[in-house]
């Protein structure tokens, strides 16, 4: 392999998202095994003293791009100019994240470069020094084994929290910054501001724990018995499509095919009935716990522990417990 592995590091609320962490471990292996380097690329501002933290997920080589016109993500100022420190530096990998701004970003990258994207891996290899990626497909069903067969700069985004970032890769980078030039770059939209939807609580995605509700808990006011309970363990909150479409909860807690896909290491599903579209956004979480009444619902078939019951009385009991 000729060319370098470029890791675009995502950047949340001025720093580092969590996800940057587990692309630029798997950048590192990636650029240990075909012998090349790790670039990674910050866009945003104020972004230029977050470099040290790309190092400790063992970059070689960290490309800055700050300016007050990047303040805010902006997938089409910002593929331009990941499109450009790519060809510079000589890209045989582009790596990201499978996140929200990741999905707006690669996918116009892959199209402005004619070349070909890989979203959403949650495992990558390298056999016959050819890199394969596995990818859930039809609503994560099945898992596909990808590889690409393009002579072009190669895209991949990782989906959050399927990898663990390794330890002891910190290296000291050699730093350049990349002038942005706002005759270069343009964009049809100008954001004037971002309002965090969160109230304190962890996002979905980047959340362990994830208490989820669905229409098995009766009415909207028994929501609260899964805030509550995840109040009592640090989670984030949850919600089948039916709940959210019922006006119970906002959108943003949508977890499924339509919603949020989530990775937490622990999922507890009360009143859902496991519909594909609702296990498509979190049957790869680690263990999963579901209360139904059902002994049939379908949740069952994936859930690691199950409790048949009365979620108004268990949910009630557990918090007590707890
Ligand atoms: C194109 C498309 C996209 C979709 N996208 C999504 C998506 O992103 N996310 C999503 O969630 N859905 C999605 N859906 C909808 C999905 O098909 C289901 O309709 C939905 O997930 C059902 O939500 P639910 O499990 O809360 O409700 P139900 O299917 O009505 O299940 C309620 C469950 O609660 C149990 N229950 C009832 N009372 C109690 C009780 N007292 N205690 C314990 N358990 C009880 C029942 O046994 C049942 O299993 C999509 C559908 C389509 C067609």
């Amino acid at each position: 392999m000729s060319g370098n592995i470029i890791a675009y590091c995502e950047v949340k609320n001025g720093d580092l998202s969590p996800i940057a962490m587990e692309v630029l471990s798997e950048g590192r292996k990636l650029a240990d095994k075909f012998g090349s380097k790790l670039i990674g690329v910050l866009i945003g501002d104020p972004v230029s003293d977050l470099e040290a933290k790309c190092g400790k997920g063992g970059v070689d080589k960290v490309v800055v791009c700050q300016n007050e016109a990047l303040k805010y993500f902006n997938d089409q100022l910002y593929s331009g100019i990941l499109a450009d420190i790519s060809a510079l530096e000589s890209a045989e990998f582009i790596m990201g994240s499978a996140t929200f701004y990741g999905k707006a970003l690669f996918s116009r990258l892959a199209g402005m470069m004619e070349t070909a994207l890989i979203p959403d891996i949650i495992e990558i290899g390298v056999e016959n020094d050819n890199l394969f990626s596995k990818h859930p497909g039809y609503g994560g069903n099945i898992i596909m084994k990808l590889g690409f067969n393009i002579d072009k700069p190669k895209i991949l985004t990782l989906r959050p929290k399927a990898f663990t970032p390794q330890e002891g890769i910190s290296r000291e980078p050699e730093i350049a910054e990349f002038p942005f030039d706002p005759t270069k770059y343009s964009s049809n939209t100008k954001v004037t501001e971002t309002v965090s939807e969160g109230g304190g609580q962890v996002p979905l995605t980047e959340a362990d724990i994830i208490v989820s509700g669905g229409r098995g808990l009766k009415e909207a006011a028994n929501y609260k018995l899964i805030e509550e309970l995840a109040a009592k363990l640090g989670a984030a909150t949850g919600a089948s499509r039916a709940i959210v479409d019922a006006g119970w909860v906002p959108y943003k807690h949508q977890v499924g095919q339509t919603g949020k896909t989530v990775n937490p290491k622990l999922y507890i599903a009360c009143g859902i009935s496991g519909a594909i579209q609702h296990l498509a956004g979190m049957q790869s979480s680690k263990y999963i716990v579901a209360i139904n009444k059902d002994p049939d619902a379908p949740i069952f078939k994936i859930a690691t522990w199950g409790i048949v019951g009365n979620d108004l009385e268990i949910l009630p009991a557990l918090i007590k417990k707890l």
